[in-house]
């Protein structure tokens, strides 16, 4: 069907940082497949034990205990504030199932007849029914209304606007089941999340026994420099979602909640792929290596000369951006307004051999692999500088 606008732009192979297009072009990967290959193109480690895999048991059912799946979810929960686990397929099934524990909360924890969730405006948690409604994002639900109910939307970062909010909300009584936020905005404009706004939602839920989720499907799995988005916060939700990253281009989402959260029983919710043994064994290899190579100090020392390299881009082309924000190797260069729009750079940048995405119309995002080296940081803001100075 005709849903996506798309480049003509066919890549037929990967390594590592690089892909290759089918005239033989080579473009360097600062997409990764949106946040998704987290090792790069076709590592040998993750392609290895995907074969393995494959040899031994790709798909079995929930109707039996899987030990893959259960590694997975040991090592999720030993390297986060969760204790357990639940598998699909996507960021917005993982954000669905988010939804539905929220409201399991809100019905047998609060004693809520209709429950609210309460999200960001500029969010971004997926394209189903409820997911997209929980995306604070007008041009997302237009066409395809009505809505689900139960949702409202407050600034991001906004302490003031979010107190109001949840004080209207409960004004009768209880009626909020939970918060559910992204530590940094992707889809959004890449805008992190300021600590001392998401200290006070914390203590604010933790009065009333509001849930607070967080969406980690694009900062999630060590894009931040660190595991989880929330560790550059400094606070903990009761559950969060993953999906992107952890497959490293296997699909596969989780929702992972704390012990005191684990409110869906069995025959409540479920997924026929979700968990199997296939995707699993991509998110642990995943997990794995990151471990192994030590991405995540990588991940931060590319992420501080990504920004120092971006800084000097802007200082040498400051009528075309105006800042450059971020974390880890999830950056924003923020345009201008008046001049270049973020889908003409990176028009631009593939012209030059460089695969950016845009957040939105005026921040062209960076997502590279995690495994990317400092010549190729080099080469990227090299050739971002070429696209600028094409279209500037
Ligand atoms: C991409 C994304 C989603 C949706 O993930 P899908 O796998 O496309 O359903 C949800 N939340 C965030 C924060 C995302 O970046």
């Amino acid at each position: 069907m005709n849903t996506y606008g798309r480049f003509p732009l066919e890549l037929v192979r990967g390594k590592g940082v690089w892909l290759t297009d089918r005239d033989g072009r080579r473009y360097l990967d600062a997409v990764a497949g949106i946040a998704v290959c987290t090792l790069g193109h076709s590592d040998p480690v993750l392609r290895r034990r995907l074969c393995r895999q494959l040899r031994k048991l790709q798909h079995v059912s929930n109707l039996y205990r899987i030990p893959e799946q259960e590694q997975l979810a040991a090592a999720i929960a030993a390297r986060s504030c969760a204790d357990r686990v639940f598998f699909c397929n996507s960021g917005a099934e993982a954000n669905e199932a988010a939804i539905k524990l929220a409201r399991k909360h809100g019905h047998d924890v609060r004693g809520i007849e209709r429950p609210l969730i309460l999200t960001a405006e500029s969010s971004f948690h997926g394209r189903t029914l409820a997911a997209v409604t929980a995306t604070g994002q007008p041009k997302y639900h237009q066409g395809f209304e009505p809505m689900v109910e139960g949702f409202r939307y407050f600034p991001y970062n906004d302490t003031v606007a979010f107190e109001a909010l949840l004080k209207q909300c409960e004004a009768e009584g209880p009626r909020v089941a939970a918060v559910l936020l992204e530590p940094l905005q992707g889809e959004g404009g890449v805008i992190p999340g300021d600590p001392a706004f998401f200290r006070r939602v914390r203590q604010l839920c933790d009065e009333r026994r509001i849930l607070l989720i967080f969406d980690e499907v694009q900062i999630g799995v060590g894009r931040s420099g660190r595991w989880w988005g929330y560790e550059q916060l400094g606070v903990e939700p009761d559950a969060f979602t993953l999906a992107k990253g952890l497959g490293g281009g296997i699909p596969i989402g989780a929702l992972a909640v704390k012990d005191a959260v684990d409110l869906l029983r069995p025959g409540e919710h479920a997924s026929t792929f979700g968990g199997n043994p296939f995707a699993c064994r991509a998110g642990l290899t995943v997990i794995e290596e990151i471990e192994k190579r030590q991405l995540l100090p990588h991940v931060q020392r590319m992420g501080e000369r990504l920004e120092h390299l971006l800084a000097e881009l802007q200082a040498s082309h400051p009528t075309l951006i105006e800042g450059v924000r971020g974390w880890g190797l999830l950056r924003g260069v923020v345009l201008r307004e008046g001049g270049p729009t973020a889908p003409q750079v990176v028009q631009a940048a593939m012209d030059e051999g460089l695969l950016l995405v845009p957040a939105g119309t005026r921040v062209v995002r960076i997502v590279p692999p995690l495994v990317i080296r400092p010549r190729h940081l080099r080469t990227l803001v090299k050739r971002l500088g070429r696209a600028l100075e094409r279209v500037g």
